[in-house]
């Protein structure tokens, strides 16, 4: 019979080993800043789009934006010259100013803090949601994204399709202690060895129990 994988030695010694790389740009700014806003803008201009870039366009935007209220109060133009070149800087400066309205209005300029509220926000997603919960706010969640996604079908922690289904899976069975960490965790170590495409096998240190389950090449 098949071990099961042993995921929390795994977690364990990959987030040791990402000590030395840089944070995720959300996760730098969340421990940086203790603001959920900042926190939720930066992952909005997160999607589709390097960290490196993320982190410098969040940083300009958070010089002119310390409220809801000063997000509402910039134009569509203003913010397309803060974030550009974020990926589709068009639709998130439109997102943007659509946010800061919405939580002035609803939310007395606070970001809320359950799944079902901030999934009727715009530029908002599952992804976004769950990383706002865990990073902001210190909750329960998982947030998968590409990285957590692939890594754990890497394993065969999980067989999923979709992140959504990855999601779910990892409700069930990942035990609750890494459900905050695995984001940072895995997308740091996503970035930097198991890559997408061919991932750096020869230098991994989990190498010895991950089956590599769909990796076709590898370094
Ligand atoms: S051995 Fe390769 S596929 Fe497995 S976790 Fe490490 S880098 Fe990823």
């Amino acid at each position: 019979m098949q071990r099961p994988f042993p995921i929390e030695p795994v977690l364990q010694k990959i987030s040791e080993y990402v000590e030395a790389f840089q944070l995720p740009s959300v996760t730098h700014i969340a421990r940086d800043q203790h603001s959920p806003l900042y926190v939720l803008v930066s992952t909005i201009l997160s999607s589709r789009t390097k960290d490196e870039t993320t982190l410098v366009a969040a940083q300009r935007l958070f010089e002119h934006v310390g409220s809801a209220r000063d997000l509402e109060a910039l134009s569509e133009p203003e913010l397309v010259r803060l974030i550009y070149p974020v990926g589709f800087y068009r639709t998130k400066a439109r997102n943007l100013k659509k946010l800061g309205r919405i939580l002035n209005e609803r939310y007395g300029g606070l970001v809320p803090q359950n799944m079902a509220e901030l999934l009727e926000l715009p530029g908002v997603g599952r992804k976004t949601a769950n990383l706002v919960l865990a990073l902001a706010f210190d909750a329960d969640a998982i947030c998968v994204d590409t990285h957590v996604h692939r890594i754990t079908n890497r394993w065969g922690y999980v067989a999923t399709q979709t992140p959504a289904q990855t999601e779910m899976a990892l409700r069930k069975k990942l035990p609750s202690r890494w459900w905050k960490e695995i984001n940072t965790v895995l997308v740091s170590f996503g970035q930097q060895t198991c890559r997408p495409i061919s991932p750096f096998c020869s230098t991994c240190p989990v190498s010895n129990v991950c089956p590599r389950k769909g990796v076709l090449r590898k370094r």
